[in-house]
């Protein structure tokens, strides 16, 4: 536990700098995505290389967002969040990709309002990338089910299971590392944001995997007043 600790510690530091560094890498990828558009319009030749720096160019964009996630938000921010509207709001932006993937999401609420303390951004960051790892993870389709109910000790606990194939027992100790994935079009970040974002909340997280599907829960605690 002491070595856990530590770990994570050092990785707070290390993701603010992530974040840090995205946010200045930011503009200028912008500007060269926007003057590569302006050549592409001009040259009629090279249009597979143009293509392929278009689609790289959008591959930087897309880890960079999820590293920005990770910026600290000012304490401002942190204000009182209904984790039951947050969560059918991630619900409703999942659901064209749930329907695509043949995926039918089946939701379980103990409670009509509670309420946490929070980033309202981060906090869907999470569940948004759990609900994604949850649909990659059935690529036949199936059922997604997102559970949330209080817990002794004002506590709230919102768990994710799919019916995948599980993570297998001998990755499980790097998932979560930077850039680690078993996708072809992962970034690896996704777990990392999370449980990132979720320590920053106080809040603490439980991986059961096997070969019958994942269930990642998500413990909050609640806000005093309810
Ligand atoms: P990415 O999704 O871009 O690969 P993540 O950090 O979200 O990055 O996940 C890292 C890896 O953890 C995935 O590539 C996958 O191997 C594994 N993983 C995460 N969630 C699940 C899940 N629900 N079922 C099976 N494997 C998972
Ligand atoms: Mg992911």
């Amino acid at each position: 536990i002491n070595n856990l600790s530590r770990l994570s510690e050092k990785q707070a530091t290390a993701g603010q700098l992530a974040a840090g560094i995205a946010h200045e890498i930011r503009n200028p990828i912008t500007a060269i995505k926007g003057f590569l558009q302006l050549l592409m319009g001009e040259n009629t030749g090279n249009r597979i290389y143009f293509e392929i720096i278009n689609s790289e160019i959008d591959r930087i964009e897309e880890i960079l967002k999820e590293l920005m996630v990770l910026a600290k938000p000012t304490k401002q921010k942190y204000e009182r969040v209904n984790l039951h509207s947050l969560l059918e709001q991630v619900i409703t932006l999942m659901a064209s990709q749930a329907l695509l993937n043949n995926i039918q999401i089946e939701t379980q609420f103990d409670f009509t309002n509670t309420w946490i303390i929070g980033d309202n951004n981060q906090l869907k960051q999470v569940f948004i990338n759990y609900i994604k790892n949850a649909i990659e993870a059935m690529p036949e389709g199936g059922i997604l089910g997102i559970n949330a109910s209080p817990l002794v000790g004002d506590q709230v606990r919102v768990s994710i299971t799919d019916q995948g194939s599980g993570i297998p027992e001998d990755i499980l100790n790097q998932i979560g590392q930077p850039f680690f994935t078993t996708k072809e079009n992962g970034t690896g970040l996704g777990l990392l944001v999370s449980r990132q974002i979720i320590k920053e909340h106080k809040g603490d997280l439980l991986i059961e995997s096997s070969r019958n599907g994942t269930t990642i829960h998500v413990e909050f605690p609640l806000s005093s007043e309810q």
